[in-house]
């Protein structure tokens, strides 16, 4: 096929932007052929660029040759159209799109690239993921990923802008590495010139921003990508993008208003409107009463504890603890859609589940049967339940059985879990989630650490360099698992989005909760020796948090994946499809590096 080129010509207008007030002007338009319909002495294309689509019209009569070269154009053909907008007649106005009252009538048509048949039309919304990922090429030209990708450049100028504003500066940290202390395997890179070592790539920039803090920058902040290499995860990426942050001098309110300002603009930019300063609750409150240390916030639904008197345990045959939720207004749920919900209840780590309604008459239920009125009255006073009310109950009935059901999880934490899980189920079957609205919440006053039953050891909960409580500092050695850390987690409809802390930032301190964690001096030397030695050159108080920058702009673009709003992602298998990574190396490279394979 004979191509033109493009020569000095210039875009006039994009593809979306001509309106009726364009009518008379001589436009020259380029982009993709989204659509081509013959009428025989008429050819119509469909010229798409990002900005929308226009109708392009070549007349056999009028334009020869502009007709004779539309009738070989295909979808995905790169044209040019050199010709006048003229407004269409009342009946062919498309009001579809923004474009539709006016039409091009070309009087040159540029061939300026031919394409082979695409694997999927680009207007095809129903094309399977991986087909996407594999032509991602093709799949960002649809107008749902152009925006979500516009969209994600516009968050990550405002968060620019207001780091600025608020006297952060952007530094760029080293993505080779040594180790960095997130909890998760590295990715290592081996080194050529030093046969034997190892670079690791960042899980993120902990130690980096710390140090900068020790260097005097004050205030840090960085747009950047953090790798970390998890075990299948559906929707996690091996590497992702954080907006990281870090302040000397911190005070913890004054962090939390700095963001919370900064998820105002960002929502902003949706349309949306935030409602601030966000509600605290501390990680023992979010467990207690929703089961989740990243509760949703968009409805009620609430769990307490229920104290039940031996005599009604018995009757019931529960052994251990129980929790109760109040659904208002939820009596006239039939009975399938409760029995629905019992067989999810079976499939928790709870092994206990009743309920009782609360009808016009006083309470319906089978347990009222079992333990009397007054037992099922009292328990329905204890959740403050009215008339109308639903009522859950959730517990854990074999205490004894529990080592060999599930190894190491408290009866506790199977409630926990299970109470946290039945809630969202509810909340789900019930319709109680908001289709909208953003309801953001601070986990504050985290465990410093976390009990590893197969290990036998504490490790960190957020990561070492979190500072404990200052009041809780003499439990350091006496009583670790008692230790509140100042770490704070900041959740959005149930996801959580950022999490940081105030930082240790003396070595006798960090010496202690390295002891904690089951490190030796030594082993804290070798591999964090940098960063102790560091410490001890006049560190400041100095604080910070990550936001996790993939995640907040899907839940802005309302996509609960975050591939929707990444290029180029990975898959849950941390594949690349398109460019077939991870892959094989020519056998010379491995050589050069002094690295044989297994
Ligand atoms: N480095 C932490 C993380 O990536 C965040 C922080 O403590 O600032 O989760």
């Amino acid at each position: 096929m004979q191509l033109d080129v493009l020569g000095t010509r210039r875009r006039t207008h994009r593809s979306g932007e001509l309106r009726k007030a364009h009518v008379g002007e001589k436009v020259f338009l380029a982009g993709w052929v989204d659509r081509r319909r013959d009428l025989g002495n008429l050819i119509f294309i469909d010229l798409r660029d990002h900005t929308g689509v226009t109708q392009v019209v070549c007349n056999r009569e009028s334009s020869p040759e502009a007709h004779q070269k539309a009738d070989a154009v295909r979808p995905e053909f790169v044209v040019g159209v050199e010709g006048d907008v003229v407004e269409r007649s009342p009946e062919t106005v498309n009001r579809q799109i923004p474009t539709g009252e006016i039409e091009v009538r070309a009087r040159t048509l540029l061939l300026l690239n031919e394409a082979k048949t695409p694997p999927f039309a680009v207007s095809d919304d129903k094309t399977a993921e991986e087909t996407r990922l594999r032509y991602r090429y093709l799949d960002l030209r649809r107008p749902g990923m152009q925006e979500r990708l516009r969209l994600r450049h516009r968050a990550a100028l405002a968060v620019r802008e207001h780091m600025n504003e608020h006297g952060f500066v952007e530094v760029e940290t080293p993505f080779m590495t040594r180790s960095t202390p997130e909890g998760a395997r590295d990715f290592l890179v081996p080194s050529r010139i030093h046969h034997g070592k190892f670079y690791a790539l960042p899980q993120s920039p902990q130690l980096f921003k710390q140090l900068l803090m020790i260097g005097g920058m004050d205030r840090y902040f960085q747009i950047v990508r953090c790798f970390r290499d998890e075990d299948f995860r559906a929707d996690r990426q091996a590497e992702f993008t954080q907006v990281d942050i870090e302040m000397a001098f911190p005070e913890r309110e004054a962090l939390f208003e700095i963001i919370e300002r900064l998820m105002e603009k960002l929502f902003a930019l949706v349309g949306a409107r935030v409602t601030r300063p966000f509600p605290h609750l501390t990680y023992d409150q979010a467990l207690e009463r929703y089961g989740s240390d990243k509760p949703h916030l968009g409805f009620g639904l609430e769990w307490s504890r229920v104290a039940l008197p031996p005599a009604v345990r018995e009757k019931l045959h529960v052994d251990g603890p129980v929790k109760a939720m109040r659904v208002p207004k939820m009596s006239e749920i039939s009975r399938s859609q409760l029995d629905r919900l019992q067989d999810f209840a079976r499939s928790t780590p709870a092994d206990w589940f009743s309920y009782f309604k609360m009808g016009g008459g006083g309470v319906q239920s089978t347990v009222q049967k079992v333990v009397g009125a007054e037992a099922v009255n009292s328990l329905a006073a204890s959740v403050g339940a009215q008339a109308g009310d639903l009522v859950l109950l959730l517990g854990i009935k074999n205490l004894a059985a529990e080592s060999d059901r599930r190894a190491g999880a408290s009866a506790e934490a199977r409630l926990r879990e299970a109470s946290g899980q039945l809630r969202m189920e509810a909340a789900r079957r019930f319709e109680l989630i908001p289709p909208d609205g953003w309801h953001f919440a601070w986990i504050v006053d985290f465990p410093m650490f976390e009990y590893d039953e197969k290990e036998k050891r504490f490790n960190a909960m957020h990561h070492p360099f979190t500072s404990p409580r200052e009041e809780d500092l003499e439990k350091l050695e006496s009583d670790p698992a008692a230790v509140k850390a100042r770490a704070y987690d900041l959740v959005l409809n149930g996801s959580e989005i950022g999490g940081g802390s105030i930082r240790i930032h003396r070595q006798d301190i960090q010496r202690r909760v390295f002891k904690a964690l089951g490190m030796t001096d030594e082993q804290a030397r070798a591999r964090f020796g940098f960063f102790l030695d560091a410490l001890e050159y006049g560190t400041p108080p100095h604080g910070g948090i990550a936001l996790g920058f993939d995640r907040i702009v899907a839940l802005m673009a309302g996509e609960s994946n975050i591939r929707e709003v990444i290029a180029f992602p990975k898959t849950a298998s941390a594949v690349d499809l398109m460019c077939e990574s991870p892959a094989e190396v020519d056998p010379r490279q491995l050589d050069e590096l002094g690295v044989k394979i297994k």
